[in-house]
């Protein structure tokens, strides 16, 4: 679909199509009248990251992790301009893209998620695989097929970072290398998962446990190199080799150039509880760029897909809210529990009123996931495919 020319009604123009941004699009559409939306989104596939385990293990297929875009837009009045954006003027209320394409904005919504962070380790950048979406995965599953053409037990992957990308991670593979490597999951922290739940941290111990995955807590990953890497735990410094090193220890927000400059908080982009930029309330910043500067920890939203949904619904109530000249909404998380992978077929729930653990936990994460799948029409495809799966 082609953007609306200049001279039209000014759309709103949501920039990041991934699950913030998308369910913004999507429920904008929904909306009566039906006001006019550009996504500024440079990937032609949706990218369920939740699931990236499945796609890895071969467990779920493509189309039902990474629907493309076209299908999921279609009929919905919402265009997509497959381009970055690369510039936000606040005060012309305008956005350039890398293409030089310049667009002005009634609202904007910016949604432009997270990336994976190396904090300045040496060696992180060039040696380190990547596990945060899917051009990520071919790199890994080519070292996999490498590692398991090798004679048993003499490969050796590290895993940085012990939350739940790490720990799921971790499980998956063990399954999936089947004896051909060994893995050890580095953690600076004391525990794995320390933002989980208590059952579903229970359950990944057992997990890694069961699978023989060494975990290494108090300990800091000081540099990389190709073949391996160098750590400081309790018992000193000391080096490991290793045949893959993948990073999952941390991200950073992905903010694009914008002028004015913004102060940040904590490196997001600070929200009032409306989800509004505070000087720019046109503006609204949803998903993992945006932050709540008055909560803590404890007391703020998560940096999660569950958060970004409802914070991309949110938008279009609280759009509704100021086109009827009604007061501004203040966003409310509201946690559904959490789930987690833990192999194959096998998994750990913490929510929907139960805690629940082994394949029955796997089907219904799987089920759970497909009802959050921005875009009904697919989701129901990948439920016949998913119900009749093993
Ligand atoms: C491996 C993995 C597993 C995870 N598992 C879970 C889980 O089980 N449960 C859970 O709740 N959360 C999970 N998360 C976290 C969750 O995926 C993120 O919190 C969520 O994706 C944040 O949504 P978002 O919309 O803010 O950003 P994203 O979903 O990352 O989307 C950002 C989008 O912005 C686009 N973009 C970036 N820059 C620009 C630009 N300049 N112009 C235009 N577009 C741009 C990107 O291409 C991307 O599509 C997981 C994350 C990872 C990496």
């Amino acid at each position: 679909m082609t953007p609306p020319a200049s001279g039209q009604v000014q759309p709103i123009v949501v920039i990041g199509g991934g699950f913030a941004g998308l369910s913004s699009a999507l429920a904008f559409s929904r909306l009566h009248p039906r006001p006019p939306v550009v996504l500024i989104e440079p990937r032609d596939r949706f990218v369920f990251v939740p699931l990236l385990y499945e796609l890895m293990s071969g467990e779920l297929k493509g189309w039902e992790v990474a629907p493309d875009y076209a299908s999921l837009l279609q009929g919905r009045g919402i265009s997509h301009l497959q381009d970055r954006a690369s510039s936000i003027d606040l005060d012309a209320r305008s956005v350039t893209t890398a293409s030089g394409r310049a667009l002005q904005y009634s609202q904007l919504v910016l949604a432009t998620g997270a990336q994976p962070e190396d904090f300045g380790i040496p060696g992180v950048r060039d040696n380190a695989l990547n596990f945060h979406t899917l051009s990520d995965l071919q790199p890994l599953q080519e070292r996999l097929q490498e590692l398991r053409r090798r004679p048993s037990g003499t490969s050796n992957l590290v895993i940085a970072g012990a939350g739940a990308t790490g720990v799921e991670l971790a499980c998956k593979l063990m399954d999936l290398l089947n004896g051909a490597a060994t893995v050890q999951v580095v953690e600076l922290g004391d525990q794995i998962l320390p933002r989980s739940k208590a059952f579903n941290r229970e359950q990944a111990e057992i997990s890694l446990k069961k699978r023989g995955v060494t975990i290494h807590l108090n300990t800091r990953v000081d540099s990389v190199s190709a073949t391996s890497v160098s750590l400081s735990g309790p018992q000193g410094s000391y080096q490991q080799n290793h045949d893959g090193l993948i990073w999952t220890a941390g991200s950073r927000p992905t903010i694009p150039d914008i002028s004015p400059k913004l102060e940040l908080h904590q490196g997001r982009l600070p929200v009032r509880e409306s989800l509004r930029l505070k000087a720019y309330p046109d503006v609204l910043a949803l998903g993992d760029i945006a932050v709540n500067p008055k909560a803590d920890e404890l007391s703020g939203w998560p940096h999660s897909a569950q958060a970004a949904i409802q914070q991309g619904q949110f938008a279009a109530k609280e759009l509704k809210a100021k086109l009827q000249g009604r007061d501004a909404n203040t966003f409310v998380f509201k946690d559904l529990g959490e789930m987690l992978s833990l192999g194959i077929g096998d998994a750990s729930i913490t929510g929907l009123g139960l805690t629940l653990s082994g394949p029955l936990a796997f089907k219904l994460r799987r089920l759970t996931y497909l009802t959050r799948l921005p875009g009904l029409s697919l989701g129901l495809r990948a439920a016949g495919a998913w119900l009749v799966g093993p």
